[in-house]
């Protein structure tokens, strides 16, 4: 099927090296890695390389890394891990705008398990209130859990400052950098992170793997109680195929972080200058200073992100509105909503999120097929009048 796909926060294309590196693995080498024959060790040794891969993406050592089957597994192991480590400590500190992997879990934790859930703040540009961040942080605190980049609007966290400071305080840090990855530079030495969660599906490796970063010397007990795989942390007969391919887009996405922040980010830029000059009554919601590269969360007043979504729809374009869809409602989004971004543009607001597989044709084919899109939208909406939203 052709089409436009801007829609990469979401999910991504399986690079075709991924899938070559894999394919081999899903027919001729389907030993147990575990095995102590050769046959088996052939996939054995082909872990250890993606081990390796996913170490060196974010400086980490192979044996730091554990593999999981998505992100919210990761998200979730994390979490868990932290609380059954300190039974003692009974609070727990995250910011308002987490995926609902984090937000749910924390949700979950203090509605159901007695935990008191601080949720940071952000202001209208979608950035951390560090002061109630740091003011919240006390001796009862097991974990604070951060997302290193937003999803919705690519807005970066000073992950490494608030690092910094968990660990003066000694208190558990995990970041969600499900959305970083491949994106921006991850160094989890540098920043002192203790956990970090990535997912494959967001780097073009299949759906179904992921990584979960635990800092050596942390005491992280089982998740998964089985075998020895994973250093007896998540027992398992290991996802040898999609793990080969994390592991090998873990190596190309270390190669391409540079035209992600290159031709990437132009790219971005050229759609949402072109889309703020030519369509009148439209705003950029996020921090545009310190965003991710691939990300543009547009808000075109007076119109309704679906009806958006299904006249691109009509020419292939695939991205997301910034409604809380996933709950079935067409309220804007509780990031949208954290940061106040006014209804009339909330409601109007799509989610482009690009990869080096677009191109800037792609990008004039979406400007011009919104100008008459948003303009017929308009001369529908109740709220707009005389060239403007009244
Ligand atoms: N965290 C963030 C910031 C995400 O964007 C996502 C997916 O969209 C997840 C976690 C969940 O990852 P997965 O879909 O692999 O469970």
């Amino acid at each position: 099927m052709d089409v436009i796909y801007t829609d990469n926060n979401a999910t991504t294309k399986v690079a075709n090296e991924v899938i070559e590196e894999m394919l081999p693995y899903l027919g001729e080498f389907y030993g147990n890695p575990s095995s102590m024959y050769t046959f088996g060790d052939e996939v054995g040794k082909k872990i250890r390389q993606a081990r390796q891969k996913v170490a060196d993406l974010i400086n980490a050592t192979p044996e730091e890394i554990i593999f999981t089957s998505c992100g919210t597994e990761s998200d979730n192991a994390a979490i868990n891990a932290a609380i059954s480590m300190y039974p003692e400590k009974k609070h727990l500190i995250t910011s308002a705008v987490e995926h609902p992997a984090i937000k749910n879990l924390f949700s979950y934790l203090g509605d159901r398990k007695g935990f008191r859930v601080t949720f940071v703040p952000v202001d209208t540009k979608g950035r951390l209130d560090l002061d109630t961040l740091y003011n919240a942080m006390s001796e009862d605190t097991a974990v604070i859990s951060l997302m290193w980049a937003n999803n919705e609007t690519g807005v970066i966290f000073p992950i490494e400052e608030v690092a910094q400071k968990a660990r003066e305080k000694g208190i558990l840090f995990h970041t969600d950098a499900v959305q970083a990855t491949g994106k921006i530079p991850i160094d989890v030495q540098a920043t002192g992170v203790d956990m970090l969660s990535l997912s494959g599906h967001k780097i073009h490796a299949p759906k179904g793997v992921a990584a979960l970063y635990v800092k050596k010397g942390i005491k992280f007990p089982a998740f998964l109680i089985g075998g020895h795989q994973e250093s007896g942390r998540r027992g398992g007969t290991e996802n040898t195929v999609s793990i080969i391919g994390l592991g090998k887009a873990c190596e190309l996405a270390k190669e391409n972080l540079e035209l992600m922040n290159t031709q990437v980010k132009e790219l971005r830029d050229y759609l949402e200058s072109r889309l703020l000059s030519e369509i009148p009554a439209t705003s950029v919601n996020g921090d545009t200073k310190n965003r991710l590269p691939n990300t543009l969360s547009i808000g075109f007043d007076a119109v309704e992100g679906e009806s958006i979504l299904m006249l691109m729809d009509r020419k292939g374009i695939c991205a997301s509105s910034g409604s809380a869809c996933t709950s079935g409602s067409l309220d804007p989004s509780h990031v949208l909503m954290a940061m106040e971004v006014p209804f009339k543009s909330a409601h109007g607001t799509i989610r482009f999120s690009l990869s080096h597989y677009n191109t800037k044709e792609e990008m004039d084919v979406i400007v011009e097929t919104l100008i008459p899109a948003i303009d017929k939208l308009r001369q529908m909406s109740p709220f707009w009048k005389d060239g403007k939203m009244i």
